[in-house]
C-alpha cells in the first residue's frame, strides 16, 4: 500500500487552523498525515483583542484550546519554530521538537508589528498583536484607567486596530469616569474604507472624546510621539498600532518575498514545490486587480483551506485549483455597542452591525472550538449585557 502523504502546517492561527480543518476528514480517513506546529497551545482570537486590552474581555476568553481542535490521528506539536529550512523543506523548532519535515509544508506563521523604521518604537511604545505584549499592554491600560491623576494614552495608527483600541478604551474611561485622555495619532481615520465609514468612525471618536492628532509619527521618545510636522503628543502610555509585516522567518528562508516580507505565491497559493503559504505571511494577489489582498482574518480563513487542499492535491499528483479569496466586507467596532464598515460594497453602521460583528466572531469560535467555543461566546454575551465596569 502507498505511504500516506505527510503534511506539516506551521502556525495555528486563522489560516493554519482553517487549513487543518479543511484536511481533517482526509486525516480521519487515514488518507493523509498532518502535523500542526504552533508556538502556544491556544488559538488567539485576534479580532477580539481590542476589547481584551481595555478590560472588557476576561483573560481566558481570547484563547481557544488547540488540543480540543486538533485531535489524533492528527499531531499537534507545541513548539517555537526557529527557522524554516531553505526552500521550505522543513521547520526547525526550539527544544526537543527539533526538525519537523514531511512531504509538503503549509506556512501560516502570520505577521508581527512593524515600526516602519520609526526610531524609538521598540524602546518606548507597546506593540499590538502578540499575546505577551497584549498582557503587558492590558496591565498598562487598566492602570491608566484606574489612575486618579490626569493621564493620557496615545494610540499610534488610525487603521482598524488603532480605531478599535481607541474607541474601546475611551468608552471604558467614560464609564469609569476616569480622567484619561485618549489620543489617536494617524494621517487619516480608516484610510482603506469608504468615506461614509470613515465619517461614522470619526463621529464615534468625537462622541467618545478621543482626540485626533493628525499626522505621521516621525519618532517615539519616552512619553512622547513626535509628528512629522514638528508637533508632539505627550502620553504616559504609547500603543503602537501602525501596521504589520510578515513573520521575519519567511524572509530568512530564501523564498521570494515582497517589501512586507510576505512570500510570493501563485494563484494556487504555491510558493515552491510542495510548499504553500497562506494568511498574513503570503502575498496573495487579487485575480482582477493584481494587487496583494489585505492581511485579514476573513481572507486568511479562505486562503488556509485553499492552500491546504491544493497541497494535498499536489502530493497525490492531482491538479491544484485557483484560490480566489473574496472580501465580503469589513467591520470595525467603535466601542462595544457600535460598529461601522462595509457589507457587499455598501457602507453600514450602528448597533446591529456591532451585533453582527460579534456573531461572526462567535461563528469562528464555534468552528474552531465546537460547542465549548460557542458557549464561550454566549457566556460573553451575558457579560456584555451587564453594565461596563472597570
Ligand atoms: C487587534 C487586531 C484586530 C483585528 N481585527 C480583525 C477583524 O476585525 N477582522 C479581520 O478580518 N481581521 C482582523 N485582524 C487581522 C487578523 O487577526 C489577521 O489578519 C489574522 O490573524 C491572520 O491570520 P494568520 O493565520 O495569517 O496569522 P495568525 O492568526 O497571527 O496566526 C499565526 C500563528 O502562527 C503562530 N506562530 C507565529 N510565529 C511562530 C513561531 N515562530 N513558531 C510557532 N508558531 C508561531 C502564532 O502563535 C499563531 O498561532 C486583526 C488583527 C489585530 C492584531
Amino acid at each position: 500500500m502507498a505511504r500516506r502523504p505527510r503534511i506539516v502546517i506551521a502556525g495555528a492561527g486563522y489560516a493554519g487552523l482553517a487549513g487543518y480543518l479543511a484536511l481533517r476528514a482526509q486525516v480521519r480517513a487515514r488518507r493523509l498525515d498532518v502535523t500542526l506546529v504552533n508556538g502556544d497551545n491556544w488559538h488567539l482570537l485576534l479580532p477580539e483583542l481590542p476589547l481584551y486590552l481595555t478590560g472588557a474581555e476576561p483573560e481566558g476568553e481570547l484563547r481557544l484550546d488547540l488540543r480540543r481542535a486538533v485531535q489524533p490521528p492528527a499531531r499537534l506539536v507545541i513548539a517555537h519554530v526557529e527557522a524554516i529550512e531553505p526552500g521550505g523543506a522543513a521547520v526547525r523548532c526550539a527544544g526537543s521538537a527539533g526538525r519537523i519535515g514531511g512531504d509538503g509544508l503549509l506556512l501560516a506563521l502570520g505577521s508581527v508589528s512593524s515600526d516602519f523604521g520609526v526610531p524609538g518604537v521598540a524602546e518606548h511604545a507597546v506593540p499590538v498583536g502578540a499575546w505577551g505584549d497584549a498582557q503587558h499592554l492590558r496591565d498598562r491600560l487598566l492602570q491608566e484607567l484606574h489612575s486618579r491623576t490626569h493621564s493620557a494614552v496615545a494610540v499610534v495608527g488610525a487603521g482598524f486596530t488603532g480605531v478599535e483600541i481607541a474607541t474601546a478604551l475611551a468608552e471604558r474611561a467614560r464609564a469609569a469616569r476616569a480622567t484619561l485622555e485618549v489620543v489617536l495619532v494617524g494621517q487619516e481615520v480608516l484610510p482603506s474604507l469608504p468615506p461614509a465609514v470613515r465619517a461614522a468612525a470619526t463621529a464615534a471618536l468625537r462622541r467618545l472624546e478621543v482626540r485626533l492628532a493628525s499626522g505621521r509619527a516621525a519618532a517615539v521618545e519616552a512619553g512622547l510621539v513626535r509628528l512629522e510636522d514638528g508637533s508632539a503628543v505627550r502620553a504616559e502610555t504609547i500603543v503602537w498600532a501602525a501596521g504589520v509585516r510578515a513573520n521575519p522567518l519567511l524572509r530568512a528562508c530564501g523564498l521570494p518575498v515582497n517589501h512586507r516580507g510576505q512570500v510570493e505565491v501563485d494563484e494556487h497559493l504555491r510558493a515552491a514545490q510542495a510548499v504553500y503559504c497562506a494568511g498574513d505571511c503570503a502575498a496573495v494577489r487579487d485575480a482582477e486587480t493584481g494587487r496583494t489582498v489585505a492581511a485579514t482574518a476573513q481572507l486568511a480563513l479562505q486562503e488556509g483551506p485553499g492552500a491546504a487542499l491544493n497541497l494535498a492535491r499536489e502530493l497525490r499528483g492531482e491538479a491544484p485549483r485557483p484560490v480566489r479569496p473574496r472580501e465580503h466586507g469589513f467591520l470595525v467596532s467603535l466601542g462595544r455597542a457600535d460598529a461601522a464598515g462595509t457589507l457587499s460594497g455598501a457602507a453600514v453602521h450602528g448597533g446591529d452591525i456591532a451585533a453582527l460583528k460579534r456573531l461572526i466572531e462567535r461563528y469562528h469560535a464555534f468552528q474552531v472550538g465546537g460547542l465549548r467555543g460557542l458557549a464561550r461566546g454566549l457566556l460573553r454575551g451575558v457579560q456584555d449585557a451587564a453594565p461596563a465596569r472597570v
